[in-house]
């Protein structure tokens, strides 16, 4: 049987907060930065960087489709992610494979299960991660709103903590992409206090996260790269 661990440690989650809070934070980021400071952002044109990404990694990507989003959306979205992933760690997206999926719980464990069982053995051979990019439900919404005055978390993307493979994502954003995707390379550390392995997307304005970047910590780059070839089929574990 899968077990998975409590969804929170690889739930990416975001917390808006109310005015008073937000000038505290305001202070923070005037104290660290912006969110790219301390990640890999300034080393991508670096022929040595460069040449540590290669060889290029195609991972198979297996969309399970809810007929929530549009195609269009999510093609762009894998495109962004791709892009990213490909300048940082030499790992490039190729959507192989697309399959109807039905949700029967909208709990983030409940959900990658759900994703578990709806592709089957042989299918599972065929592509490498499984992505559902799904949209907010009502009761996710009013969550939201009462967040605006209680930092109440909502989360917008998880992945399965056995093989860190089924990846579902409510926001269509490319850093909560790419930051469901880095877990299924990254396993001494579930978050990161810096780079887009932060655990917390902090947002005052709605739709506006200011912690949050693309880029990687050089640690998380690292340990991305030595688990760059791993098998998806098997339990998720650092080589
Ligand atoms: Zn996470």
């Amino acid at each position: 049987m899968i077990k998975y661990n409590t969804y929170n440690r690889n739930c990416l989650r975001l917390s808006l907060f109310c005015f008073a809070a937000a000038t505290g934070l305001l202070f923070i980021i005037f104290m660290y930065g912006c969110g790219s400071v301390g990640t890999i952002k300034s080393q991508i044109n670096d022929l040595t960087f460069q040449q540590e990404n290669l060889p290029v990694r195609t991972i198979r990507v297996a969309i399970a489709n809810d007929n929530s989003r549009e195609e269009q959306e999510i093609n762009a979205l894998l495109q962004e992610a791709s892009n990213s992933l490909r300048e940082q760690v030499g790992i490039e997206l190729n959507r192989v494979m697309t399959k109807p999926i039905k949700w029967s719980t909208r709990t983030p464990e409940g959900m990658v299960e759900d994703m578990r069982k709806n592709f089957s053995t042989l299918e599972k051979r065929q592509f490498d991660i499984a992505i559902a990019s799904v949209t907010y439900t009502a009761s996710d919404k009013g969550l939201q709103l009462l967040g605006l005055i209680l930092p109440i978390p909502v989360w917008d993307g998880c992945i399965d903590s056995t093989y860190r493979r089924y990846i579902v994502i409510k926001k269509l954003d490319k850093n909560i992409l790419l930051h469901e995707i880095f877990h299924s390379l990254i396993f001494s550390e579930d978050h990161d206090t810096g780079g887009v392995m932060h655990a917390v997307q902090i947002q005052i304005v709605p739709g506006v996260p200011l912690n949050i970047t693309e880029y990687l910590t050089p640690e998380d780059r690292k340990e991305s790269l030595k688990n760059k070839w791993r098998n998806f089929n098997q339990i998720a574990r650092s080589n």
